[in-house]
């Protein structure tokens, strides 16, 4: 594929070397907060990596000091996102679509890609930026990674794809997600969720290596196991989870716990102040 063809990407980076595409985000200075048009880039980046035969294997990384801070909340509350999506977002009805759409499928879509995907992730890992990296096949992720989901504080009932069960053991999942806590790289690994833990300089060549070896494997068999693996997950009841997890965001969505907290948060100055209050009082952590 010529690079003419490329669309022209401004919250991502698409770059194929050999066989291994690797899709950047590139919201630095946004800790690569995912807003409408990162998700849509990497949705049409994904589109492109499904289509050049030369690529055997896509990369997810990101830009910058993390990997990525969640979904972009500041875009929503503001008035930086385009119109339909954030008209939309306005009836329960509307808000159920929008997250259906951009977030529940788009990710699944990756869960799904019949390539073999790996996400390098360094820095902060934070809720949709976690539901994202592991809708890889492989992560690896450097020594200064963290992981964290704290929106149960702040009402949400986790993000839209519950993943935690199926990345760790049950008993965990329930511990990070009820207190927020944060896991280390270190911890993840040990855990399962994360394959290797490398240091921060040799994350990019760490996943280059492992994407080259992946694609020393015929591609059709490559897929065919991968397939196969995802399968298994769904007969054990992966997507069923996921499909009951959705419905339960949404009607979380629409309690007057979480009604009454979009209001508070709505008049409130700056986002610093939203996660003022959820914060633990000894502690430093930003999660956005
Ligand atoms: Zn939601």
């Amino acid at each position: 594929m010529s690079n003419k063809s490329l669309p022209k990407f401004e919250a991502i980076i698409y770059e194929v070397t050999g066989p291994v595409a690797t899709i950047t985000l590139d919201r630095p200075e946004m800790a690569n907060a995912q807003n409408t048009q990162l998700i849509d880039e990497v949705d049409a980046a994904f589109d492109l990596a499904d289509a050049d035969d030369l690529v055997r294997v896509v990369v997810l990384a990101g830009r910058g000091k993390h990997f990525s801070s969640g979904h972009d909340l500041k875009a929503l509350v503001g008035d930086t996102e385009p119109d339909e999506w954030r008209l939309m977002r306005e009836t329960p009805e509307g808000k159920y679509h929008h997250e259906k759409v951009m977030y529940f499928d788009r990710c699944l879509r990756i869960r799904d890609f019949r390539k073999p995907t790996i996400a390098a992730v360094q820095g902060k890992c934070i809720a949709a930026g976690l539901m994202l990296a592991c809708m890889c096949d492989l992560i690896v992720a450097s020594d200064d990674a963290s992981f964290q989901n704290p929106v149960l504080r702040m009402t949400g009932a986790a993000v839209e794809i519950l993943v935690e069960p199926w990345e760790m053991p049950a008993r965990k999942a329930k511990e990070f997600l009820l207190t927020a806590s944060v896991l280390t790289a270190v911890e993840a690994e040990r855990l399962g969720m994360v394959n290797r833990v490398v240091p921060r300089d040799d994350l990019s060549s760490t996943v280059r290596e492992m994407a080259e070896t992946i694609a020393r494997v015929p591609p059709a068999t490559a897929q065919v196991v991968k397939r196969s693996i995802n399968k298994t997950l769904d007969l054990q009841g992966q997507r069923n989870a996921y499909d009951y997890h959705f419905q339960a965001h949404h009607w979380m969505h629409g309690t007057a716990t979480a009604l009454d907290a979009l209001e508070a948060r709505q008049k409130m100055s700056s986002m610093t102040e939203v996660f003022a209050e959820h914060r633990d009082p000894e502690s430093d952590q930003k999660p956005a």
